[in-house]
């Protein structure tokens, strides 16, 4: 028998049952079968590797266990057992050319054709990611010295480009929640396999944590201009700042930490490229970056257009306490798959705490061309949508004055607070969600 740690999916469990005593500890191979006590199974050997996206299609002829959620969700399979088992056909994966049996139910006995906790690691750990080194990183001079609204036409024209052409790609925009419905599949058939009732999803962390990335002297002049919004509405936000691109004043980021808001690290000086270099190197840039920074209480990072590597995370886990570098799903933006997590829950990098971006930030929007109303209206269907899986609502805002350091897009982001306010949503910076996850709901994980 083969044991697997159920390291992500355990304590993710855990969270979601809102109970410890969840017994799952490993998934055991088909052939084990008659050992298992649990009644789930997996393939983990003899699976033909497997790199597609496929829909699930669900049996609704079976009342054993209700997956209409589950149903006609488009899931990333990495290996996939082609075998024929027994048993009846609960769910397919299927795209235009074939159908896969995916869940079998055999007696008392649940097989997946697929290893959920194999998929999580992959997509958490962003394995399909490739971040090609960028156009902008490669011009002779530093991208910002072309105006920001021609940068901002220029996205738009490369938007419009990539999602005429991203139809069938993985994570969907702007929801996926692949992970976190992994999650809850193998959650539901533990439950439903020991004849418990399915316990309803508790909601009731009402967590969103507001965030600006400060890239230019024109966004740092700006960023009054946020902050008498925030204090207007009584709320504190995370300013993050270039280290080496424009004058700092120190005092003035002193005296917003004092009045409780934080101020974390954006890159090195924003040209794209430290991503690239290697990890030693970007660990040095960042240590003298927090040690310039000495007056502030710096625990954050997020890095420039969200470009990441994996010497980025080898860095970053020896300097920062968390990193907010990766969206849950941004492919409307970027001519490439896998960009986006697929989870809108923290989780672990080796010691870093990532905490995906949530909600579609503001330059991607207007990349879009969306208005206002448009705006408003994707932030609150996607922050319903968050809570149905209790999660956590991540925003950042760009005060330069072609994002959102401007008359309507402020009384847009006004508006947006206003309607956390009315939601009873706790309002929160970066640092804040990040100790309450560690203190409140990571803690449950034996993984
Ligand atoms: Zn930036």
């Amino acid at each position: 028998m083969i044991e697997m740690p159920l390291s992500s999916i355990f304590r993710f469990f855990n969270i979601l049952c809102a109970d410890a005593s969840c017994p799952i500890n490993a998934f055991t191979e088909v052939s084990d079968l008659n050992k298992l006590s649990r009644g789930l199974a997996v393939f983990v050997n003899e699976a033909d590797p497997y790199d597609k996206v496929m829909r699930l299609e669900t049996n609704d002829q079976q009342s054993f266990i209700d997956l209409t959620i589950f149903n006609n969700w488009t899931i990333y399979i990495d290996y996939i057992n082609r075998e024929s088992v027994d048993g009846e056909v609960l769910a397919w994966v299927s795209n235009n050319h074939e159908k896969i049996p995916a869940i079998v139910r055999k007696n008392n006995l649940v097989v997946f054709n697929f290893n959920p906790e194999s998929i999580i690691h992959t997509l958490l750990n962003e394995s399909h990611y490739i971040q090609h080194l960028p156009l902008i990183v490669r011009l002779p001079l530093h991208y910002h010295y072309i105006p920001g609204f021609i940068r901002r036409i220029v996205l738009q024209v490369l938007t419009t480009y990539s999602s005429s052409k991203n139809e069938n790609s993985f994570p969907d925009w702007p929801s996926d929640f692949s992970v976190d419905k992994l999650r809850l599949l193998v959650r539901n058939f533990y439950y439903a396999l020991n004849k418990q009732n399915i316990p309803r999803l508790s909601n009731n962390v009402r967590l969103v944590a507001l965030s600006h990335d400060v890239d230019s002297a024109q966004g740092f002049k700006n960023i009054s201009k946020i902050v008498e919004v925030e204090r207007k509405m009584g709320v504190r936000s995370t300013f993050n700042i270039v280290p080496n691109r424009y004058a700092i004043d120190f005092n003035l980021l002193r005296k917003l930490e004092d009045e409780g808001f934080e101020i974390g690290i954006h890159g090195h000086d924003h040209s794209g490229r430290l991503p690239f270099k290697p990890a030693i190197v970007q660990q040095k840039l960042l240590k003298d970056a927090v040690k310039s920074f000495q007056s502030l209480d710096v625990r954050g990072f997020r890095s420039p257009s969200l470009f990441r590597t994996p010497y980025l995370f080898e860095a970053l886990e020896k300097v920062f306490e968390y990193d907010s570098s990766v969206p849950d799903t941004e492919n409307y933006t970027r001519n490439t798959s896998f960009n986006g997590v697929a989870t809108c829950f923290p989780y672990y990098r080796g010691k870093l705490l990532e905490i995906p971006l949530s909600l579609p930030q503001d330059a991607v929007l207007l990349a879009l061309r969306k208005n206002t109303n448009e705006m408003l209206k994707i932030w609150i269907n996607k922050l319903d949508a968050i809570q149905t899986f209790g999660g956590m609502g991540v925003l950042n805002t760009h005060p330069e004055p072609h994002f959102t350091g401007n008359k309507k897009m402020l009384a847009l982001y006004e508006k947006f607070i206003l309607h956390l306010k009315e939601k009873n949503y706790q309002i929160c910076t970066m640092i804040e969600l990040c100790r309450y996850w560690k203190s409140h709901l990571s803690g449950q994980s034996s993984g």
